[in-house]
C-alpha cells in the first residue's frame, strides 16, 4: 500500500470514529453502558479482527484511535489487561464460542483480567511453574500459588497457566485456562510496595476449579499460548503501556465502576473543556498517563528551572543526557512504525525499545531526586498527603518526581528483566549460542527445582 493510500485509509477511520462519537457519547451513560456501545461497534480495541469484536486495524491505527476518542472528550476503552493481553489472545487461540463468551466481556468492559503467570519459583524461567491442574470429570482441580498479580485483586478472570502433564517436558505439560477470580479456594492477598500502593498480589489456590471448555488452545498447549500473550505485553510496553485511551474508570464488576455516571471518569484536556465535566476530584490519572510524564524530559527541566537547579552545570548535563535518550526512544519507534508500514521487522527493536525505556526511568529517578533535593525525602501514600506536600513546598511536581523515584525499579523487571531482553538480542538477534541445557528433553517431573 502506499503512503497515500495508507493516510486516507486512516483519515477515513478517524472520520467515521468522530461521526460515531459525534452520534454515540453521552455522559450521562453508565461506565458498563458506555462500554457496551464502544466495545460492540468495535471502537474498543480496534486492532481485535472483526470475530473477535474489532475491525482488524493495524497497530498505529489502533493507537490514533485511543488518542481520538481522549481528544473528541469520551470515556477511554476499558484499559487494562484483559484487552491489552487476554483479548488478543483468546482472539488468537481460542474457539468462536470462547471469543463471544470472554472478549466480548472485555471490550465492553463487564469483566477486568489479571495475568496469573509468574510463581516464587518460576518467573524468568516461566516454563519451570508449578501450580498443577488435575483433570475431575469436565472440570480441572487448580493447586498452586502465584505472585506478583497485578491487579489481582479487582479481576473477575485470570489468565492461569497451570501445568497438566508433569511427565513431558517443562514447556510442553502446560495448559491456559480462562480462570474464575472469584471462586471459594482462591485467596488473594495484596502486596504493598514502596509507593505506598499495592499494585500486585499473591494468588493462592487450593482446589480451585476451572472446567474443560476454559482451556484456551488446547491440552498441553499453553506454552505456544502464553507465547501469544507475552508478545502482546512486550509490543504493548514498546508502545507506551497499551491503551492510552483508558480513563480513570476500572472494567469489572470488582471495581465498582460500572454503574458510575460516564462523564464523571473523563479526564481533563490541557486548555479544553471536556465533554463531560472533567474527573471527579480524588481521582488520579492512570498509571500510562503517569508514566507518560514521567518519561518526559520536560517535567524535570521545568522543576529545574523553578527551583533554581538549573544553575548546576551537573543537571544541566543530566538533564541532556535525558533529553538525548528520549529522543533517541522517539526516533526508533519512528523507525520501527516506518519498518511496520513497510511490511518489514527489526529484529530485536521491542528489546533494545525495553531496556532503553527501563534505563530512561533510572536516569528520571536519579535526576528527579537530584534536582528536588531535600524535598525529595518528603512522599506521601495518600492523595490527602500529596496535596499537603504540594502546598507545603509549593512544588505541584514533587509528587510526580518521588512516585517516579520509588517506581523506577519496576519496568526493569516486569515483562521480562533487563537480563532477559539482553539474553533474547543475544541468541535470537546476534545468534549465540544458548546455555545448554536439558529442559527441552527431560520429563519436568526430573528437573532440578528450587522448592
Ligand atoms: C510491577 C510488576 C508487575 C508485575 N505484574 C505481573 C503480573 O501481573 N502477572 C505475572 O504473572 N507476573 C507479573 N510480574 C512478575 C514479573 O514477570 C517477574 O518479576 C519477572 O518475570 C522476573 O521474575 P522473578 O521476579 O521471579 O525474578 P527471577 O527470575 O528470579 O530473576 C532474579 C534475577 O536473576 C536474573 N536472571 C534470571 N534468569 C536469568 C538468566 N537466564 N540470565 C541472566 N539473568 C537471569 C534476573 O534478570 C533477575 O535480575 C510483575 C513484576 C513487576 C515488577
Amino acid at each position: 500500500m502506499t503512503d497515500t493510500a495508507l493516510h486516507s485509509s486512516t483519515d477515513q477511520i478517524l472520520t467515521e470514529l468522530h461521526e460515531w462519537l459525534t452520534d454515540q457519547w453521552d455522559p450521562e451513560l453508565t461506565v458498563g453502558e458506555w462500554w457496551e456501545r464502544l466495545g460492540l461497534a468495535g471502537w474498543s480495541f480496534p486492532i481485535l479482527p472483526p470475530n473477535a469484536y474489532g475491525r482488524g486495524l493495524n497497530r498505529n491505527d489502533g493507537v490514533r484511535v485511543a488518542q481520538a476518542i481522549t481528544a473528541f472528550g469520551a470515556l477511554g476503552a476499558p484499559a487494562g489487561l484483559g484487552l491489552m493481553l487476554a483479548a488478543p489472545t483468546i482472539a488468537t487461540h481460542g474457539t468462536q464460542e470462547q471469543i463471544d463468551r470472554y472478549v466480548r466481556a472485555i471490550v465492553t468492559g463487564q469483566q477486568s483480567w489479571c495475568q496469573l503467570f509468574s510463581e516464587p519459583s518460576a518467573g524468568s524461567d516461566l516454563a519451570g511453574l508449578q501450580t498443577r491442574a488435575v483433570r475431575d470429570g469436565d472440570e480441572w482441580i487448580i493447586n498452586g500459588q502465584k505472585v506478583w498479580t497485578s491487579n489481582g485483586q479487582k479481576a473477575d478472570m485470570g489468565m492461569l497457566l497451570a501445568r497438566t502433564d508433569p511427565e513431558l517436558p517443562k514447556h510442553q505439560g502446560i495448559t491456559y485456562f480462562a480462570f474464575a477470580m472469584v471462586q471459594p479456594g482462591v485467596d488473594i492477598r495484596p502486596l504493598r510496595e514502596m509507593t505506598g500502593r499495592a499494585l500486585f498480589n499473591e494468588v493462592f489456590m487450593t482446589d480451585a476449579r476451572v472446567s474443560d471448555d476454559a482451556m484456551i488452545g488446547g491440552l498441553n498447549q499453553g506454552w505456544a499460548v502464553a507465547n501469544t500473550t507475552l508478545a502482546n505485553e512486550r509490543a504493548g510496553l514498546g508502545s507506551g503501556g497499551g491503551n492510552s485511551a483508558g480513563g480513570v474508570a476500572v472494567p469489572g464488576t470488582v471495581g465498582g465502576d460500572l454503574e458510575r455516571r460516564a462523564g464523571d471518569f473523563v479526564l481533563p484536556r490541557p486548555g479544553a473543556s471536556t465533554n463531560g465535566n472533567g474527573a471527579k476530584k480524588g481521582k488520579t490519572r492512570s498509571s500510562t498517563t503517569l508514566q507518560a510524564m514521567q518519561s518526559d524530559p520536560r517535567l524535570l527541566r521545568e522543576l529545574a528551572q523553578r527551583n533554581g537547579a538549573v544553575a548546576d552545570p551537573g543537571i544541566r548535563q543530566g538533564l541532556a543526557e535525558l533529553y538525548t535518550w528520549s529522543e533517541l526512544g522517539r526516533m526508533n519507534g519512528l523507525r520501527m512504525k516506518a519498518a511496520r508500514e513497510a511490511g518489514r521487522d527489526i529484529p530485536g527493536m521491542p528489546n533494545i525499545s525495553k531496556l532503553s525505556m527501563s534505563h530512561i526511568m533510572r536516569l528520571s529517578r536519579d535526576l528527579g531526586l537530584r534536582i528536588a533535593g531535600a524535598s525529595g525525602m518528603l512522599h506521601a501514600y495518600e492523595p490527602d498527603g500529596r496535596e499537603v506536600i504540594v502546598e507545603s513546598t509549593g512544588e505541584p511536581t514533587l509528587p510526580i518526581v518521588t512516585e517516579m523515584a520509588l517506581m523506577a525499579q519496576a519496568p526493569s523487571i516486569y515483562g521480562g528483566t533487563d537480563q532477559i531482553q539482553r539474553n533474547i538480542i543475544g541468541e535470537r538477534v546476534l545468534g549465540l549460542p544458548k546455555e545448554p541445557n536439558r529442559d527441552r528433553t527431560t520429563p519436568f517431573s526430573e528437573l532440578p527445582k528450587n522448592v
